[in-house]
């Protein structure tokens, strides 16, 4: 089959690996000048900065994609573990550190929060590993149709609830460990999905895992160095890619409904498909490139996650020896700040902070004697209640004397702040590069699908549809996606 993949983000080019890896013909066009979509780059005064995803999980899904392709991690992408894989600080001046390796990790937790935690931690990894184990199959690398998919069969459905997936992520975390810092550590992921851990079901806690237990890694060259491996395998598979091409508009048979019959360009060029993989926002492609078509009602409806305000500076100075690739820097308040986020749509008061030194790793990414420091911060998305005209400036001062009270380097050379203004602009609904939160209404069969029965052959791929958001969701989706065009085949032949 022709297949046009609409946009070369991590989930267009996890589609079009696992597409060319089925025979399709395949082609990507993609708006931008090179691939990545949210995993992209920034160039300021000789520093190289990534601007999306820094914290990268699950490596073996990348060689899914790349196996799919015909290709291997060694021929295109270097990957290297970080370690330590967090350096969390406290409000109280102490510092816990994540370490790859469950036994240096256990030793880290008796050295910092005493033996009892140590030994909690080792229950901990053990009942977050058979969660995983359960749900990657189940419920996370498969298409669900309906809420019934979730439990046929019956049998994983109810070990997921006596393993306590339907608790509150942070009452179960809070189970474990009795010391609070751990619990911040092992649940602030829920963030990951949108959401604050207090609500969170524990079933997210496979984002715990892998994240804090299967370990992050960063790649040589920096985060943009994934895309770039993904669409080399997939131009080595037979993809075809057109960069600098914005789509204009999906074709469909009847107008605003029927068959999908190819997508017009915005110069007026035409292009034949017969299945289009669609990977820019979900709620923005019904809106612009679907000429009409109403999208699902969770999509315009639904809650979406907070948003973040990344504020990129290359800076000249030494880093603070301590200091490690991915730095937590928590505030005072937990539960406070986010209620603040996510019922008020305030700023957090007291905001806890990711400080993330890319080119600690990859000296490449900074000239001699500077660094890459990427801020982030969470904030409300677009639905909240801050006026970022007035606030834009006041964050990006508030960072900047933050960081540098916590010893970063402070001789700003080049920088870029990025609020959710900008990420609408990019083409994000509400102003979050975080899609529709992972509330239980919002996940698995109940999130926008990637099929749409009105339009056969439309196929939506990426952070918005099944199973989700970040990176290792976003390439499960891109099998997934592959998996509908293959099914179309079957019903086309
Ligand atoms: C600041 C930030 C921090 C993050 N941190 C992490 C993290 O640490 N770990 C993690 O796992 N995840 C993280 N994420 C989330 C992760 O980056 C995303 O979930 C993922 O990259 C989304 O990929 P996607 O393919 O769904 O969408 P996108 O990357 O947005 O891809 C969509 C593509 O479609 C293109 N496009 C749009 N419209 C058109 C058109 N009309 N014609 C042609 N092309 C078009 C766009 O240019 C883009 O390339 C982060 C994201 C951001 C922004």
């Amino acid at each position: 089959m022709n297949v046009v993949v609409v946009g070369a983000g991590l989930g267009g080019l996890s589609a079009a690996c696992h597409l060319v890896g089925t025979g399709h013909d395949v082609l990507v066009v993609e708006r931008g000048d090179r691939p990545g979509g949210r995993a992209g780059v920034l160039e300021r005064g000789g520093y190289r900065f990534d601007t999306g995803p820094s914290v990268l999980t699950m490596p073996e899904l990348i060689d899914d994609c790349l196996h799919a392709a015909g290709s291997a991690r060694a021929e295109v992408l270097q990957l290297e573990r970080v370690d330590p894989m967090y350096r969390a600080c406290y409000a109280d001046g102490s510092t816990l550190r994540v370490w790859h390796g469950r036994e240096r990790m256990a030793a880290e937790i008796a050295d910092v929060c005493g033996a009892d935690q140590a030994k909690a931690f080792g229950r901990f990894c053990d009942w977050l590993g058979d969660l995983y184990r359960l749900e990657l199959p189940n419920f996370i690398d498969r298409n669900l149709d309906s809420p019934l998919d979730l439990v046929r069969p019956l049998a994983p459905a109810m070990r997921l609830v006596r393993q306590g997936g339907f608790r509150r992520l942070g009452n179960v975390v809070a189970s474990y460990f009795s010391d609070e810092r751990l619990q911040r550590i092992f649940s602030f992921q829920a963030m990951y999905a949108g959401l604050a851990p207090y609500e969170a079901l524990a079933l997210y806690c496979v984002i715990t895992y892998m994240d804090t237990v299967q370990g992050v890694y960063v790649p040589a060259g920096g985060m943009s160095a994934v895309p770039e491996a993904l669409a080399t395998a997939a131009g080595k598979g037979g993809a075809g890619f057109r960069y600098g091409a914005t789509v204009e508009r999906i074709v469909l048979e009847h107008g605003t409904t029927g068959r999908v019959r190819g997508v017009r360009l915005d110069d007026g060029e035409w292009i034949e498909a017969d299945a289009v993989v669609c990977n820019p926002d979900l709620p923005v492609a019904y809106r612009t490139l679907l000429g009409g078509l109403p999208m699902p009602r969770v999509a315009r409806r639904g809650r979406y996650s907070p948003s973040c305000v990344v504020w990129h500076a290359g800076a000249r100075g030494e880093l603070p020896p301590e200091a490690a690739h991915h730095n937590i820097h928590f505030g005072h308040e937990w539960d406070g700040a986010f209620r603040a986020l996510l019922d008020d749509g305030s700023l957090m008061p007291d905001p806890s902070i990711l400080v993330t030194v890319h080119s600690k790793d990859e000296p490449s990414l900074a000239p001699a004697g500077g660094h890459t420091l990427y801020v982030l911060e969470p904030v409300p998305n677009l639905d909240g209640r801050v006026d970022w005209t007035r606030e834009r400036s006041r964050v990006r001062d508030r960072l900047a004397e933050r960081v540098a009270a916590l010893g970063y380097p402070a001789g700003v050379e080049a920088e870029e702040l990025v609020d959710p203004t900008d990420w609408e602009r990019q083409g994000m609904e509400r102003g979050t590069p975080f899609a529709l939160a992972h509330t239980f209404a919002q996940t698995g069969p109940f999130r926008p699908g990637n099929l749409d029965r009105r339009a056969p052959g439309l196929v939506f791929v990426g952070s918005s549809t099944l199973p989700g958001v970040g990176v290792p969701m976003v390439l499960i989706s891109g099998k997934l996606a592959a998996q509908r065009v293959a099914a179309l085949r079957g019903k086309a032949s």
